[in-house]
């Protein structure tokens, strides 16, 4: 038998993925779902997560020359309306706001009243909306460029919905910008790509592979779509953001126009681009284990818990004092770039229980101190990468170098363990029957078990495409921009092919 027969988490990720997914969430008191279908509850452990990727992700754009702003919740039909493959994307998932008030029923309820001449729709993203005020706030080529950002909240009335996956309201931040010329406007969408991938690689220790999304899989309305994708530890392909060159198709919607440097009037070049809470989702997935949340500690909420362990009053008083000085030493300390925060756990149960609610948590150290660690001017650090129960002693004067150099060491080895894993599950495939056994259940009551991610050719017909949607649930992530030109022939119908593209089961 294992050394370890017996997780925090139940069922584990081999028995159940998807329900060891919500029990990680639920272990860590990270999200729960709300009463309103679809919503979620996000709590401070979640949230904090959420803040230290707007944080850095905020820096990032910044240094980049954009600027937040705020756009309004509403957007009036006849916006969306002007870009037809917009809408159409969008209208199976708008929740519409028709009525402004509630009135007394006759039976002493409340109806709806006050309907509305033109009904409104909660945002589902806000290309139309920005693009009226640009409209406004572009006449000149000395306007351009316009680079905007927006922190909100977001609504797709989702049917089936997961907490931080898929949420009918969930929060993003999303890119909008107007350019001069067809160039700048693909370099931005290209630019900004890369900053979601050196995000997702330095913050979230998450390898993502850059590429462009087929037609099929293009944001409505864009030219190309550009993505990360992400493998989780079920090999299953995440997309973790998206940006988008939307040539001048939503600048014609919305009238954004100029005047060029010729005296001449044209339509602006248009980008967006977003990030959302799903982060969270892929950072659980990629990371954690049977025994609770993994953390990255450039985004973890807290670095730290410190457990005071006693027997008695007179114990206590002293360990306390002790364990003071431990926190002391961390008190606004910098980490590269990051304050490090720490938790002192002084609640009223047993060392084994704290011990174990921070593990499920995903905080990276957890430092324990007692009378003998103290008589001996020392502390006793486990690390989450870790067996639970390994604990290193360390001298009290030597504790703040050890904690920060093994936070570096511990985000460096969750990086590197999810590309070894992502590697690991990546083949190259030449051949259809191949590729259909890759992807099928090898066990009948296990139908989430399958291959990972494949490079195959595709001759670039949609059908293809379709077809093995249609018979595996496995489509193409993206065409990676990281890639060899090469002659081979389609996995599907076995015409010409000039690349490889890459084929994942997703969520
Ligand atoms: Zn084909």
């Amino acid at each position: 038998m294992s050394k370890q027969n017996r997780t925090a988490i139940e069922p584990t990720r081999d028995q159940n993925y998807a329900e060891w997914y919500q029990q990680v969430i639920k272990a860590a008191d990270m999200a729960e779902n709300s009463d309103v279908r679809g919503c979620m509850v996000i709590k401070p452990w979640g949230y904090a997560i959420w803040e230290n990727i707007q944080r850095a992700l905020d820096i990032k754009f910044r240094e980049t020359g954009h600027r937040n702003a705020y756009f309004p919740i509403f957007i009036p039909k006849s916006y969306f309306e002007k870009e037809s493959e917009h809408v159409e994307g969008f209208a199976k998932e708008c929740a519409v706001v028709t009525h402004s008030r509630l009135e007394d029923d006759a039976s002493g309820g409340l109806k709806v009243a006050g309907e509305l001449t033109e009904p409104l729709i909660v945002r589902p993203t806000s290309e139309t909306i920005i693009g009226a005020s640009f409209a406004r706030w572009v006449n000149s080529y000395r306007d351009l460029p316009l680079l905007i950002n927006q922190w909100a909240n977001i609504v797709r009335w989702e049917m089936r919905t997961r907490l931080f996956l898929r949420t009918s309201e969930f929060l993003w931040q999303e890119g909008h910008t107007a350019h001069e010329s067809f160039e700048e406007a693909m370099e931005e969408s290209r630019k900004m790509l890369d900053v979601y991938a050196d995000f997702a690689k330095d913050y979230l220790a998450i390898p993502v592979i850059k590429g462009e999304k087929t037609e099929s899989e293009r944001f409505p309305g864009a030219v190309n779509t550009f993505c990360i994708e992400a493998m989780m530890q079920d090999k299953k392909a995440l997309q973790s953001g998206t940006s988008h060159f939307l040539g001048q198709n939503f600048a014609k919607a919305s009238g954004i126009k100029f005047q060029n440097r010729e005296g001449e009037i044209e339509y602006a070049w248009t980008s967006s681009w977003g990030v959302s809470t799903r982060l969270i989702g892929a950072l659980i997935m990629a990371h954690s284990d049977d025994n609770g949340l993994v953390l990255p500690p450039k985004i973890a909420p807290s670095h730290l818990a410190v457990i005071p362990i006693y027997r008695n009053e007179e114990e206590k008083a002293h360990v306390l004092d002790y364990c003071k000085k431990v926190t002391d030493l961390f008190e606004r300390t910098e980490w590269e770039g990051i304050r490090i925060y720490t938790e002192m756990d002084e609640r009223d149960l047993t060392g084994s229980e704290r011990n174990w609610y921070w593990i499920k948590k995903g905080i990276p150290l957890r430092i324990e101190i007692g009378p003998r660690d103290i008589a001996s001017g020392s502390v006793m650090v486990a690390r989450r990468d870790k067996d639970p129960r390994e604990k290193q002693s360390v001298q009290l004067e030597n504790l703040k170098d050890y904690c920060l150099s093994t936070l570096s060491e511990i985000q460096d080895i969750y990086y590197q363990r999810a590309l070894a894993f992502r590697e690991k599950n990546t083949v190259k495939i030449d051949s259809k029957d191949e590729f259909y056994a890759f992807y099928t259940a090898k066990n009948k009551n296990k139908p989430e078990i399958h291959g990972g991610f494949a490079h195959s050719h595709w001759c670039g017909d949609p059908a293809c495409e379709e077809q093995i949607k249609a018979d595996l649930k496995v489509t193409i992530r993206c065409i990676p921009f990281d890639k060899e030109i090469e002659e081979g022939h389609c996995i599907v119908c076995g015409k010409p092919s000039h690349e490889r593209v890459i084929f994942a089961k997703s969520y």
